[in-house]
């Protein structure tokens, strides 16, 4: 007889295996509960996530009333705080609102627990008197534990659901980035061939036509501004494009001396910062080197110093720092220039974005400087970091993981 019960109840427990649906996996088992106890009808309560508050979420079509919710202290809460089932054989009348002495004779409210995990209670009640027998208690506890377990199991699966569906759109975002990227990354080299040609023959028929005078020369060499910054535009738009491909290719990860690098960038530039009137101090610490890639480095700190150059104020001041603080390799970058908007300055690293706008206009500038430079300090696994204030100036620290000095 009980082996017929438990395997019914076995049963249910492997029906509800695919269900993630709390409510309908409770009522499962509330009409098995019914089935197999012999019950008239039934309701279940179980704890809203996270709160102790019990909710209805069964009630048999047939029960004749609704049961009051229950309350901290009552029946209901024991069952939950002791794990053991209460039953009552003889309803009494009571003088209480709710008395459902007329419509019951005995009931059991069965704890829904699993392991340490509570749920809620089931209540499933007789409308003549009913005896519980030994074997009655043991199916009544079988019925609450399945229950149980079967709640446990349908959360667990509905947070795997959840992580599925959220790796599977990461999944998505990526092979679209990738398919965006490549089409940049073609299209970009596409571009830069035919821009070549055109910048070659403008500033040829510039240097070469003498009938190219006046008004006509000043056309020209807007053509040739405007394609040189299409040029820079292509360029930069190439390097942050394929950055997946050279991450695995053709990035090279070599001991590099940032101090060096800092000298040869430096005097690269002094010849434009002499335009501004702009005076560039270094200082270099000896030895100060990283495992990188000494081209992206470079760019790194041209994109920096260019920049220094570029929103400094005529008669300024750069200053170029490289040093070593414990086992950091420390990049500073200053300048008194125009310096950056509060507002601005959590966007400066995103592509195109270009926070002075007067500059941007005419100028050959892409707004892909910043967003180059944190990518290469990404792929180093290094921090960037800027201090700035509008008309003082502005200050740009990237560190790296120093090599250990030989
Ligand atoms: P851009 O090609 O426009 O210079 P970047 O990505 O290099 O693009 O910089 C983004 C924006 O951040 C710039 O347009 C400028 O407004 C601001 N910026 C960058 N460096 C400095 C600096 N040293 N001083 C003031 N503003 C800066």
């Amino acid at each position: 007889m009980i082996t017929s019960q438990i395997s019914q109840i076995n049963q249910t427990v492997l029906e509800c295996l695919n269900k993630t649906d709390e409510i309908s996996i409770v009522g499962a088992f509330a009409e098995l509960g019914q089935k197999v106890l012999k019950a008239d009808f039934g309701f279940v309560w179980i704890d809203s996530l996270g709160s102790r508050e019990l909710k209805l979420v069964y009630k048999s079509e047939h029960a004749p009333f609704t049961l009051a919710a229950p309350k901290e202290g009552g029946r209901n809460y024991n069952v939950l705080e002791n794990f053991i089932p209460d039953y009552v054989t003889r309803v009494k009348k009571s003088k209480n609102r709710y008395d459902v002495s007329k419509y019951v004779q005995s009931f059991v409210i069965i704890p829904l627990t699993y392991k340490e995990t509570i749920y809620g209670t089931m209540v499933l009640c007789f409308k003549k008197l009913k005896i519980f027998s030994r074997e009655k208690k043991v199916i009544c506890e079988y019925i609450g534990n399945s229950a149980a377990q079967a709640i446990t199991i349908g959360r667990l699966k509905k947070k795997e659901n959840r992580a599925m569906h959220v790796l599977a759109k990461h999944e998505a975002d990526l092979k679209e980035e990738q398919l965006r990227n490549q089409f940049l990354a073609d299209a970009t080299h596409e571009i830069r061939t035919p821009l070549a040609i055109i910048k070659g023959n403008v500033d040829l028929a510039i240097l070469g036509d003498n009938r190219i005078r006046g008004s006509m020369k000043k056309t020209f060499n807007a053509i040739s501004h405007e394609v040189e910054h299409l040029s820079n535009i292509i360029s930069d738009l190439a390097v942050l494009t394929s950055n997946k491909v050279m991450l695995q290719s053709s990035f090279i990860s070599k001991k590099v001396d940032l101090g060096n690098i800092a000298e040869s960038v430096a005097s690269r530039y002094e010849t434009l910062a002499k335009k501004k009137k702009i005076s560039i101090t270094t200082k270099i610490a000896r030895n100060v080197a990283i495992s990188g890639d000494s081209i992206y480095l470079e760019r790194l700190l041209s994109n920096l110093i260019r920049n220094s150059i570029t929103y400094g104020k005529v008669n300024g001041r750069i200053r170029i720092e490289v040093s070593r603080r414990k086992n950091r390799a420390i990049i500073i970058v200053s300048d008194n220039g125009i310096g950056i908007s509060k507002e601005d300055i959590p966007r400066i690293y995103d592509r195109f974005y270009r926070a002075d706008k007067s500059h941007s206009s005419g100028g050959t500038n892409t707004g892909l400087g910043l967003a180059i430079v944190s990518w290469i300090v990404k792929v180093h696994a290094g921090t960037i970091g800027v201090k700035s204030s509008l008309g003082k100036g502005t200050t740009f620290h990237v560190s790296f993981s120093a090599l250990k000095l030989d």
